[in-house]
């Protein structure tokens, strides 16, 4: 027998768990499905554990360059990469519980699993559990965005990486990578974290000049942060 809901909501990233939460304020039996962490790559990969990379980045460039700001400090400053990488996990660990009670607080059902739409009010999950299916009268989709390979360039995870390596302290840190294939400030904040870190000598390769994002700079376009970076020691090319 399929289990009924109001509302199913693919995907538990910010698009898919704040709908799902606002379906079930509004009075809906919702499920959530979900086949990897609930929170999505925003919380447990994107947005938040980057930024406790950064974060431990910029504080080692801080104690590096105390003396600029009048102060002393003793001994040598290195960077222990587990630790570091370990509390970017721990912070997406804790935002990923803080939805696992979000989920709770609001009753909605959590199925884990490979979700698969088999027609406009059905979708059979796939998990630990073996096959399940649901209904509801709606479904939203919100399974995010993936990185693509360009067909030349894949991101082996040597020379040119994405996203899912920096939150993983087992990679080696090659001698001179080319960056990381960025969409944005965000994703090529990542080398930067990588030079200061791990005293590694990269390259951001970019599509366009020095100080645009694709070349022209489009009125409203995020500017390519390519000067701050050439400050933080990056070769731009
Ligand atoms: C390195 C990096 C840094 C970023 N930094 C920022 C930032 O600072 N600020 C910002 O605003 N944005 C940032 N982003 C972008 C942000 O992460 C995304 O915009 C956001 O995660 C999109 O949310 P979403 O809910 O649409 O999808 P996602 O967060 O991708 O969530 C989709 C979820 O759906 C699940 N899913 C997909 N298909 C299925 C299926 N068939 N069955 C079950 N589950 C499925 C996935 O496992 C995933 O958990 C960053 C992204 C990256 C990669």
């Amino acid at each position: 027998m399929a289990e009924k809901y109001d509302l199913i909501v693919l995907g538990s990233g910010p698009g898919g768990y704040v709908a799902a939460i606002r379906g079930a304020q509004l009075g809906l039996k919702v499920a959530i499905v979900e086949r990897e962490l609930l929170g999505g790559i925003c919380l447990n990969w994107g947005c938040i554990p980057t930024k406790a990379l950064l974060r431990s980045a910029e504080i080692l460039h801080y104690a590096q360059h105390a003396k600029d700001y009048g102060l002393k400090i003793a001994g040598e400053i290195e960077a222990d990469l587990d630790a570091v990488v370990k509390r970017s996990r721990g912070v997406a660990k804790q935002l990923n519980q803080g939805v696992t009670h979000l989920m709770k607080k609001n009753k909605i059902a959590v199925h884990m699993g490979e979700g698969t739409l088999t027609g406009p009010t059905t979708l059979t999950v796939k998990g630990e559990k073996g096959e399940e299916k649901l209904t509801a009268k709606h479904i939203i989709v919100a399974p995010g965005a993936r990185a693509r390979d360009l067909p030349f360039a894949k991101a082996e995870g040597k020379r040119i990486w994405n996203y899912r390596p920096a939150d993983d302290a087992r990679r080696k840190s090659p001698k001179k990578p080319l960056g990381s294939r960025h969409r944005g400030p965000s994703e090529s904040s990542l080398p930067s974290f990588d030079n200061e870190i791990r005293a590694a000598k990269e390259t951001l390769a970019q599509n366009g000049p020095p100080g645009s994002c694709r070349g022209k700079k489009k009125q409203g376009a995020p500017r390519f942060p390519g000067k701050n970076r050439t400050r933080q020691g990056l070769e731009v090319s």
